[in-house]
Parts: structure tokens; C-alpha cells; sequence
């Protein structure tokens, strides 16, 4: 099956009792038991749960994995996947991490004796130095957040072999229909489902998809020992917008391109930050592992003035200034001032977060009236 069968039917089949189509929202705690063990295969709904199943197994198909796992949110399965090592293991991750990973790696984790060290992820000889015996994951986010960087996950994939390291990529803005980590080598794959896979900012929602029998059953022992699983409502809605992925994607990736070259060339802007320009530091890997370059960008404006970036996001119409992203409506965000507002100053213009900075996620709007909307908001 290619990948756009996958998203509709994907480790899918039609509903035993009545042939529904769709998978019926299974909301339910319990399931009857005709003796004591008597059961058709589910017993309680943390454990497992119709509705939540099908939605794993569509979560596999589309990640070309064999194991699927979802959670109550990208958080929850992150949580998963660090919960596997234990005091002493050590963890090497990007410097230009999503702030909740970051915060549950620092914040949580540290505490419980992980280390984790963070570092430029541009090469493979950054990372070869911080690799000893007690490394025990890679964690990957590419593109990252609100940067754009690329990573290159089959040289990432290179340091693990023979080294009992496990590679994990948070594949969140790329999604599987531009980039699917575990064919390059990665051996889980993480989404926040909350962004594009359910793709319409009306659910919360964690993945894991991995190919390793083993591993897999690691993970689901902890997702129900832990217990942070998604309800069965949720899971449908994220079923449905998957269905859909492939059509969303490639129309956010088409409207991204205009929006991009509508900036790069605006007077009033200094860079834009989109792995699909040919001037993207990065340009070269992104083409080499991705179909195409997403739906989310940023940019910044001459002068580096907060004021402006502010005035800029205030007077937008069409895009909504929010956090979070990958839906079908446009979303504008500040990161300084918003997302990276708890990062001190000096360190988030490090990785180059600077006042002027502004992301975009964008949608599926027509893009005639997407760069209208973002041309009226820098007229002076
Ligand atoms: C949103 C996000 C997360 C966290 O997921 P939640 O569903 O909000 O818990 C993790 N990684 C990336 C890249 C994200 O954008």
C-alpha cells in the first residue's frame, strides 16, 4: 500500500458488530467478562480499548512501523520513551529542542539521575565526543521549533549501530508523509498528534511508533503501567483528521512556499526560515530526507525591534495569533514573547530567537489571502 491508501486505510477494518466504517467511539471503561478471564480480547480501557486501537494501528501504517502506541498527549510519549533508561543513562539531544521536551528532560528527569547533554545537532562530530558507555538515546526533533534546522537522522542513526543506543526522532512537523524516520535508520518515531496529524487544534494527543517486538512491549508496559492514555473521543477525531493527512500536507507545504517567497522578497524583512529556500543553511539534508519542506516557517523583520514583531502579530486577521500549530487554520506566534518568553534573553538569541523573530504556522487559506493578511500587517 503507498502512503496516501495508508491514511485512510491503514491497519484499518470495518467495525465487527455492524460493519460501520468508521471505527464506533468505544466509551467505555469495562468490558463483560462471560467467566472469570472470559473476554473478547479487552478488559479494561487503560489497558486497551477499540477505539484507541485502530487509531495504532493507522499510527504503524502511516510510519511504515509495525508497532503503535498512543497517548494523551506528545508529552505523555515522550514521558514513555525517557521512563525506559534508567539513573546513570545518559541522553544527547539538540539545543534547539521543543520547550516541553526541554522542560521534562531538566525539569524531571535530571532529577531522577538521567543526564542529558545538549548540542548543535549540524554533525556527526559534535555529538561523537559526548558518547560514552553510559549513552543510551539520541533524541532527534527535525526540522526544529522555531528555527527550522534540519538534522540528518541517517547520519544520527549512524552513531547508535553497535553501540546499544536508541534513536527516537520527533517527527511532529515533518509528519510521515514527508519524512519517515524509521526507514532512516531511527528506532522510535514521536508525535505530538495534536498538530498535523489530527490537523484541526481540536484534540491533544501523543504516538509512538516503533518496529522492535521487544521495545514495543517495553513501551506499552509502561503506557499502561504509567497510564497516560487517550480517551476514546480523542481518539477517533485524530483517526479522521489522519485520513486526510496526505491532501492537508501538501496544500500547508504549497501555501508555505508562497508565504516564503512573498517575504523573502517584502522590503521589510531581513530572513525568512524555510528548510524548501535554496539559501537554507540546511537546505541540502532537508531535500535529501524530506518530500517536501512542511507548512511552518519563520521570519524576521529589519531592525530587530520587539515593538514592531509585536505590532505585527497584533494586526494579522486571518492568522490567528496563537500557540501550538499544524492545523488547518493559519497560526502567528511571537516566540519571544510567547513560546520562548521563560528562556532568558541571552540564551534564546543563541540559537536565534531574537525579539524580531515571528512563526508561522501555515494553512490551508487560500495563499492569495494568506500573503494579503500578512501584507497589510507590516504596512506602516
Ligand atoms: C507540541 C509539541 C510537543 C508536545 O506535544 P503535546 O501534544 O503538546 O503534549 C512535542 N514536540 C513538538 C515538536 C511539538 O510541537
Amino acid at each position: 500500500m503507498k502512503f496516501n491508501t495508508k491514511t485512510i486505510h491503514g491497519g484499518q477494518e470495518h467495525d465487527p458488530a455492524y460493519g460501520a466504517v468508521m471505527p464506533p467511539i468505544y466509551q467505555t471503561s469495562t468490558y463483560a467478562q462471560s467467566t472469570p478471564g472470559g473476554h473478547k480480547g479487552y478488559e479494561y480501557s487503560r489497558t486497551h480499548n477499540p477505539t484507541r486501537n485502530a487509531l495504532e494501528k493507522a499510527f504503524a501504517s502511516i510510519e511504515n512501523g509495525t508497532f503503535g502506541l498512543a497517548f494523551g498527549s506528545g508529552m505523555a510519549a515522550i514521558d514513555a520513551v525517557i521512563k525506559l533508561l534508567s539513573p546513570g543513562d545518559e541522553v544527547i539531544s539538540t539545543n534547539d529542542l521543543y520547550g516541553g521536551t526541554y522542560r521534562l528532560f531538566t525539569k524531571v528527569f535530571e532529577n531522577y539521575g538521567i543526564k542529558f547533554h545538549f548540542t548543535s545537532m549540524s554533525s556527526p562530530e559534535k555529538i561523537l565526543p559526548l558518547i560514552n558507555n553510559n549513552t543510551k538515546l539520541i533524541w532527534v526533533e527535525t526540522p526544529t521549533n522555531p528555527m527550522m534546522n534540519i538534522i540528518d537522522i541517517k547520519a544520527m542513526a549512524e552513531l547508535t549501530k553497535g553501540n546499544n543506543i536508541l534513536l527516537a526522532v520527533d517527527n511532529t512537523f515533518a509528519t510521515p508523509y514527508l519524512q519517515q524516520p524509521l526507514e532512516l535508520g531511527a528506532h522510535i518515531v514521536m508525535h505530538s498528534a495534536t498538530k498535523y496529524l489530527a490537523g484541526h487544534s481540536d484534540v491533544v494527543m501523543g504516538a509512538l511508533v516503533v518496529n522492535d517486538k521487544l521495545l514495543a512491549e517495553r513501551l506499552y508496559f509502561l503506557q499502561n503501567a504509567s497510564g497516560a492514555v487517550c480517551g476514546p473521543m480523542d481518539s477517533f477525531l485524530t483517526l479522521r483528521g489522519i485520513k486526510t493527512l496526505h491532501v492537508r500536507m501538501q496544500r500547508h507545504c504549497e501555501n508555505a512556499r508562497a508565504v516564503a517567497e512573498f517575504l523573502e522578497n517584502h522590503p521589510k524583512i531581513d530572513k525568512v526560515y524555510w528548510p524548501g529556500l535554496e539559501d537554507h543553511p540546511n537546505h541540502e539534508i532537508a531535500r535529501s530526507q524530506m518530500k517536501d519542506y512542511g507548512g511552518m516557517l519563520s521570519f524576521i523583520t529589519k531592525g530587530n525591534d520587539y515593538d514592531e514583531a509585536v505590532r505585527i502579530v497584533e494586526r494579522l486577521k486571518i492568522f490567528t495569533l496563537a500557540e501550538s500549530l499544524g492545523g488547518v487554520e493559519s497560526l502567528a506566534g511571537h516566540p519571544a514573547s510567547m513560546t520562548h518568553a521563560s528562556i532568558p534573553k541571552e540564551e534564546r538569541e543563541k540559537s536565534g530567537v531574537i525579539d524580531a523573530l515571528i512563526r508561522l504556522s501555515v494553512g490551508i487559506e487560500d495563499s492569495e489571502d494568506l500573503i494579503a493578511d500578512l501584507k497589510q500587517a507590516m504596512q506602516d
